[in-house]
């Protein structure tokens, strides 16, 4: 210590540039951690793409992250050097309101690690220890970071307290979708009905647990979630596509009483959207924000304890020094692939 830390950082909207980084010692409550991967999302193409107004460039992304704990300060206990770990990104200030009352993915100043703070675009970065969680040693790196996604969907789902029995549809299939899928059939869920118009998607939700898989866009597909759930609608219906012509046909789909998770998230305006539905049927409409850090440690286990199978996630690697042709890669095909992981191992 300190180290110098090769980074990709955006300098602007859809341009990286190399950048050597000094890292210092990390202080009394931090740890260095030497970064493995990186999985880049919907979030990240955002970013590149220059979606939010008030980024302050460079933007150093990387939220969905592993590694391996390079140094720690004097005060942390819970990892030492050499450890293998996954970021928790949801950066929270532990002071505001929400924050006192355990609450810190709802945090007033929050920012995420990887946008408003530097993220893990990079070989080596420091951050306050409560945010790395222990990895079991036998997991591979890369396919690791999906346990970040698998966190905010759990978030989800416990809002949603999904029972045994209950009939859920997944509209989408993307990652989350297919999280999605395989954590209600995981819960009991029966029948999981995955909707997609992508063949190889639906395949891995057959795989991941989905009783049916309908091949049909989501809009179409009221007729059959009525039949496959004999006419009475379904308990819970997740959307991971997002949009305003899939709410409206999300709230058909539920039977009285239903929950919806409007997971994904878009900025499109509901036209014509009207709240009578949700007096008739009486649907209770469950937001859920990112993840709490309590979602970490349950959801790393679901994963070391083989009950959610994260194998198939990973459609493409590239090296750090490569991330802006990850990223031309992934804008051309943001619907092909599911994530890309940048390895920051291999220069
Ligand atoms: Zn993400
Ligand atoms: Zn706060």
């Amino acid at each position: 210590m300190p180290f110098t830390s090769k980074t990709a950082a955006l300098t602007a909207p859809r341009t990286f540039s190399l950048i050597g980084r000094a890292i210092p010692a990390p202080a009394p409550d931090h740890v260095v951690v030497r970064i493995a991967a990186t999985a880049v999302c919907h979030t990240d193409l955002g970013i590149y793409e220059g979606a939010y107004a008030n980024l302050k460039y460079p933007v150093v992304m990387g939220h969905e992250s592993t590694g391996v704990v390079e140094a720690i300060g004097e005060q942390v206990t819970h990892v030492k050097p050499g450890d293998p770990v996954i970021i928790n990104p949801i950066i929270s200030c532990g002071h505001c309101d929400l924050c006192q009352r355990q609450m810190q993915n709802l945090c007033r100043n929050a920012g995420l690690f990887g946008r408003e703070v530097d993220g893990s675009l990079a070989e080596l970065v420091p951050i306050a220890a409560k945010y790395a969680h222990p990895l079991p040693l036998e997991l591979a790196l890369d396919d690791g970071t999906i346990i970040e996604t698998l966190a905010t969907v759990k978030h989800a789902q416990d809002r949603l307290g999904i029972k045994p029995g209950e009939s859920v549809v997944v509209i989408g299939q993307g990652t989350t979708g297919l999280l999605h899928t395989q954590l209600a059939a995981l819960s009991g869920a029966n029948p999981v009905i995955a909707i997609s118009r992508t063949r190889w998607k639906l395949d891995m939700a057959s795989r991941m647990g989905a009783h049916h898989a309908l091949d049909i866009s989501a809009d179409k597909a009221l007729s059959e979630v009525m039949r496959l759930t004999d006419q009475q609608g379904a308990d819970v219906v997740i959307d991971t596509a997002g949009g305003a012509a899939t709410l409206a046909v999300a709230i058909d789909m539920l039977k009285p009483g239903g929950r919806l998770s409007p997971y994904a998230v878009s900025h499109e305006c509901c036209a014509s959207f009207t709240t009578f539905p949700l007096y008739f049927k009486e649907i209770s409409i469950i937001g859920s924000r990112a993840l709490h850090p309590t979602d970490m440690a349950p959801s790393i286990e679901l994963v070391s304890q083989g009950k959610i199978d994260i194998r198939g996630f990973v459609s493409g690697t590239y090296p750090l020094s490569k991330t802006a042709e990850a990223f031309r890669a992934y804008e051309g095909n943001a619907n092909g692939v599911l994530r890309l992981v940048i390895d920051s191992r291999e220069g």
